[in-house]
C-alpha cells in the first residue's frame, strides 16, 4: 500500500483562515453558536466543501453534512467531524481542528485520486460548546436521540433568543430529518485539552473512550451563631464540616487511583459574614472515572464518608444527584485502526481516555466511534492562548486519513 499523504501546510492555512472569523485581539476566537460569525464560519466551510466536490446538506437542527461519494451509494457513510462554534474567549483549534482535518482528508483523497467504496461524510455539529445555548453537544445529542428536536429548538440563550429562530435567521435550519442519518463509523480528531500528551512527549493520543461522570450538589446545614460567645464545643459549623467533606472528596480519587478524578468546583456559604459561624453551605461535586465499576465504587465512598462527617459534627447533609453521564468505550476495531496508523507512521503515541465531553461521546451511543487527540501547548484550552504544533496537526490528520480509508475502502 502506497503511503497516503496529506498536505499539512494546506491544513494549517485553512485553520488560520478560519481563525480570522471571530478572531480576538489576544489571538483567540469568539464564534458563538448561531451568531452572524458562526454563519460566516459555516459559509466558509460549505464553500470549501463545494470546491472539494462535496454535496452539502443541512438537517433540522443545523448539523452540516458534506458528502464525498463512494463507489457504492448503498453503503452507510464513514464519517468525520467536530464543531465550529467556540467559547466566548475560545481558541483556534478546539473543534475546528477536527473539521479542518476532515476537509484536508477529502482534499488529499481528491489530489491522489483515491476512491472509497463507502461514501464519506464530513459533519459539523451545532452548538457543541454550550456557551450560548445550554447544555452542550445539542446537535450531536439531537441526532442521536438524546434530546428531541422540539426540545432543542425551544432552548433560549440568556437574551431570550430561541435556538430554532436563530437557526432560521442565519439560514441553517435545514430540511433533512435530524435522526436516522446512516453512519457506518465516526472518527473525530480533536486537541487533547489536557496536559498529558505534551508532558509525555507524545505526538498523538489513541482515545479508547470517554470517562463516566457523576455530578452532585451537597447542602450542609448546621447552626448560625456568633463567632465570639459561642464556645468551640457548642458549635455546628457548616463550613468547617464542608471543608472536611471537600478533603474527603479529593481523597476518593487519590485513593481509587488510575484515571479517577474528584473535584469540588463551587461553594457558597451562608450567611457569608466574617463574624458569624456559617449555618448553611452548598457545594458541587464532580466524580469521573473511565471504569464504570470504579465510578460506582467512588459514588458509594462519597455517600458513606460525607454522611459520617455530617453525623460526627451534628450537621445535616442533603446530597442530590444532579447529572450523570455513563462511561463510553469507543469501538475497539476503529481504535485499533488509529493505533495501527500511528504505529506505522512512527508516531510517539499512547492510549488515552477523554476527560471532557465531545460530540463523539453522544455519537458513540449509536455508531461505532473513535477519536484521535493531538497535544496542545501546556494543556491549555477554552482559552485564547490555545495552541498546537503544526507537525502534530498534520500527524493527527494523516492518522485520520489512514483510519477513514481503512474503514471505507
Ligand atoms: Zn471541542
Amino acid at each position: 500500500m502506497a503511503e497516503l499523504r496529506i498536505d499539512g501546510d494546506r491544513l494549517w492555512r485553512s485553520l488560520m483562515e478560519l481563525a480570522t472569523i471571530g478572531g480576538t485581539p489576544k489571538g483567540g476566537v469568539c464564534r458563538l453558536a448561531l451568531t452572524d460569525l458562526d454563519r460566516e464560519g459555516r459559509d466558509r466551510f460549505v464553500s470549501w466543501c463545494a470546491e472539494a466536490g462535496c454535496r452539502v446538506t443541512v438537517d433540522a437542527v443545523g448539523n452540516i453534512f458534506a458528502r464525498r461519494p463512494g463507489r457504492n451509494p448503498d453503503r452507510a457513510a464513514v464519517c468525520m467531524g467536530s464543531h465550529l462554534d467556540t467559547q466566548p474567549t475560545g481558541g483556534r483549534f478546539d473543534g475546528i481542528y477536527g473539521v479542518m482535518a476532515g476537509l484536508e482528508v477529502i482534499r488529499s483523497f481528491n489530489d491522489q485520486g483515491i476512491e472509497t467504496d463507502a461514501p464519506l461524510d464530513l459533519i459539523v455539529w451545532t452548538n457543541e460548546e454550550g456557551a450560548r445555548f445550554s447544555p452542550p453537544m445539542l446537535g450531536s445529542g439531537a441526532a442521536m436521540g438524546v434530546f428531541t428536536l422540539d426540545h432543542v429548538l425551544d432552548i433560549r440563550d440568556t437574551d431570550g433568543l430561541r435556538l430554532g429562530d436563530e437557526l432560521e435567521r442565519i439560514g441553517y435550519k435545514g430540511s433533512v430529518p435530524v435522526t436516522g442519518h446512516a453512519m457506518a463509523a465516526y472518527f473525530e480528531a480533536h486537541i487533547e485539552q489536557g496536559p498529558v500528551l505534551e508532558a509525555e512527549g507524545c505526538d498523538l493520543g489513541v482515545v479508547t473512550g470517554a470517562q463516566g461522570q457523576r455530578w452532585y450538589e451537597a447542602t450542609v446545614t448546621g447552626r448560625e451563631s456568633h463567632a465570639g460567645p459561642t464556645p468551640m464545643w457548642m458549635r455546628r459549623d457548616a463550613l468547617a464540616g464542608a471543608a472536611v467533606m471537600i478533603e474527603a472528596v479529593e481523597a476518593i480519587a487519590l485513593e481509587v487511583g488510575g484515571d479517577a478524578c474528584s473535584t469540588v468546583g463551587r461553594i457558597l456559604a451562608q450567611p457569608d459574614s466574617r463574624n458569624v459561624i456559617p449555618g448553611r453551605v452548598w457545594f458541587t461535586i464532580d466524580l469521573r472515572n473511565p471504569d464504570a465499576e470504579q465510578l460506582t465504587r467512588m459514588d458509594a465512598m462519597l455517600r458513606v464518608r460525607l454522611a459520617a462527617i455530617a453525623e460526627k459534627r451534628g450537621l445535616t447533609l442533603d446530597l442530590v444527584d444532579f447529572w450523570a453521564f455513563p462511561t463510553t468505550p469507543f469501538a475497539p476495531d476503529l481504535v485499533a485502526r488509529v493505533r495501527d496508523s500511528a504505529e506505522r507512521r512512527g508516531l510517539r503515541h499512547r492510549d488515552i481516555v477523554s476527560g471532557a465531553g465531545h460530540d463523539a461521546v453522544y455519537v458513540a451511543r449509536k455508531v461505532p466511534t473513535a477519536m484521535i487527540f493531538i497535544p496542545c501547548e501546556g494543556g491549555l484550552s477554552h482559552n485564547e492562548a490555545e495552541n498546537v504544533q503544526p507537525s502534530h496537526a498534520a500527524a493527527g490528520c494523516a492518522v485520520l486519513a489512514d483510519a477513514v480509508l481503512a474503514t471505507a475502502r
